[in-house]
């Protein structure tokens, strides 16, 4: 299925997790959003993580081929995260696990910020926020916002409580933030009303069984 039918999903709550959920079966078909550069593009965008005039500038600026290549290299980096939070999940991270994210810390090396000083009215008691600004020299800094992303899951989450969606065939993954740690789907829309019904079905078989 195109990617251009169906938004993007967002509801994993670590944006990092979202970026591994680019890839999924919302219905009955498995649906890529940044199959290639102009969805890594249009990811980007919905996801918030590159600024409108930004993906403007890079998508007049580059070819098409050049973004593909990009995408590609997004993906592969997809995958080879969903590999880390599938092998460590449900378990609090521990230092030996940073061996591992040396191919993050590589990429994230090439990222290029500065510091600026902006007003800040609502957050700030001083009226001024020191806020990093992230430069874009060519399209391959747009996997510059997906590694920080990446980054900040290893460094924010308690992965005691980042899970897989219970749904048989789903495999979109989450931080669980609600109180009682009992988040067990992607969403009640999707999963947790399939599972309602596959419940109730089968009570029914058994009752009229017995
Ligand atoms: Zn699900």
């Amino acid at each position: 299925m195109n990617y251009r039918e169906i938004p993007a999903i967002f509801l994993a709550d670590a944006p990092g997790l979202d970026f591994l959920n680019s890839v999924a079966t919302p219905v009955d078909e498995p649906i890529d959003w940044i199959a290639d550069g102009e969805g890594l593009l249009s990811w980007l965008e919905q996801a918030e993580f590159v600024p409108a005039d930004v993906i403007r500038r890079i998508r007049g600026e580059a070819t098409p081929a050049e973004l593909d290549e990009v995408a590609a290299k997004a993906r592969d980096l997809r995958e080879w995260f969903r590999t880390f939070v599938y092998k460590r999940k449900g378990r609090p991270l521990s230092a030996k696990d940073l061996r591992d994210l040396e191919p993050l810390n590589r990429v994230l090396e090439r990222d290029e910020q500065h510091g600026e000083i902006v007003i800040d009215d609502a957050h700030s008691a001083t009226g001024f926020a020191f806020h990093m600004r992230r430069r874009w020299p060519a399209a391959e800094s747009l996997l510059m916002p997906i590694v920080e992303a990446l980054a900040r899951v290893v460094c924010d989450e308690d992965f005691t409580q980042v899970k897989a969606c219970e749904g048989p065939a789903c495999t979109l993954l989450f931080a669980d933030h609600t109180r009682g740690h009992a988040r067990r789907w992607c969403s009640m829309a999707i999963c947790g009303n399939r599972a309602k019904v596959a419940a109730h079905r089968k009570r029914r078989k058994e009752e009229s069984a017995g």
